[in-house]
């Protein structure tokens, strides 16, 4: 790994530097720009404004590695909140949500994440909306897809996503590639021994060609989550190729990363969703952002040092 990226990872986990972030001044608006805020307010009112420029949404409540069933039961709860918010403020139909199962229990019980999964998706079907289930560390990702079969009796159009630096991918992508089976793909955020992932950038981004490919030949709908300029160029291309027409597949990137490329690909007439995360516990979620950038870390700590 970088040593930019331990060190800040390092960071991440210290108190002291977290207090600091916490109360600085400026921190607000500075988290702002990748975080929506800490309520279900400021989600909705991001909500609006995103999807008032032609774009899509997907929500994430930030809360992760839950080892306590109440935090779980918290956390199903903010998403049933928020789910009702959507539908009332007639936004359903264009923000669906993302859910990390260890967030409702996975590691206590996959039997308790599947039946906090299952609640969240039939709110999400009352809403008229869907839910896509996030993938964590590769010791997950067979739980998790247990999990995602399951879901899927009930509720077909649950969304998966694959990871391209796993070996295991290409795999996973021919066996859900089937019609109406939605799938993101994204080259993976965890570190991973190389015994289970492709360790070189250039791997990974051959990884992501192959793992697109099949899933746009497939008969499903593949959700392409990076922003990566050259990956986005050659998913253009491939779906040309396999007579995929816009909106049978769709982009998805961040928020607060590469806005103005969100914007062009929609006047371009593509399907873009931005993965909006919210909640009282973005600090971890920060720090992964700026760990993947160093340009964003310097941005953050300009910011920090000069105005506060
Ligand atoms: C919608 C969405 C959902 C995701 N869901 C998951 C998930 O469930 N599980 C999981 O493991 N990972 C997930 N990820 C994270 C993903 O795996 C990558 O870690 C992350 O997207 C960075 O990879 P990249 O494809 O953007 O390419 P990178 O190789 O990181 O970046 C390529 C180029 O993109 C631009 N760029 C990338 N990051 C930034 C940035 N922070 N700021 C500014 N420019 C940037 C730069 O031009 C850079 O050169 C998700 C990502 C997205 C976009």
């Amino acid at each position: 790994m970088h040593p930019l990226r331990t060190l800040i990872l390092a960071a991440g986990a210290n108190d002291a530097v977290r207090r600091l972030v916490a109360t600085a001044p400026v921190s607000r608006d500075v988290v702002r720009r990748f975080v929506a805020g800490e309520g279900t307010d400021d989600v909705v009112a991001v909500t609006s404004r995103l999807v008032a420029d032609g774009l899509s949404v997907s929500l994430d409540y930030l809360g992760e590695d839950t080892t306590d069933e109440r935090l779980a039961e918290r956390t199903v709860q903010a998403y049933l909140r928020l789910l009702d918010r959507l539908h009332a403020e007639g936004l359903s139909a264009r923000a669906e949500v993302s859910v990390k199962l260890s967030a409702v229990g996975q590691a206590l019980d996959e039997r308790l994440a599947l039946d906090n999964a299952s609640r969240i998706a039939a709110a999400a079907e009352q809403c008229g909306t869907t839910l896509t289930l996030d993938m964590e560390d590769h010791t997950t990702t067979d739980s998790t897809l247990r999990v995602l079969a399951e879901l899927r009796r009930t509720w077909p159009w649950v969304g998966a996503v694959l990871q391209a630096y796993l070996r295991r991918t290409l795999d996973d992508c021919v066996t859900l590639a089937g019609s109406g089976s939605r799938v993101r793909l994204c080259k993976g955020a965890y570190a991973e021994p190389s015994s289970v992932a492709f360790a070189h950038p250039h791997e990974v981004d051959l990884s992501y060609v192959r793992c697109a490919n099949a899933l746009l030949a497939g008969r499903g709908y593949p959700m392409f989550a990076t922003h990566d300029p050259r990956l986005v160029a050659v998913i253009a291309e491939r779906a040309l190729w396999y007579g995929r027409k816009p909106g049978s597949y769709e982009y998805q990137m961040l928020y607060g990363i590469r806005p103005d490329e969100q914007r062009r690909l929609v006047n371009s007439g593509e399907a873009v969703r931005v993965y909006v995360p919210y909640g009282e516990q973005w600090y971890g979620y920060l720090m992964r952002r700026l760990a993947e950038r160093p340009a964003n870390t310097a941005f953050f700590l300009r910011s920090l040092v000069g105005r506060s």
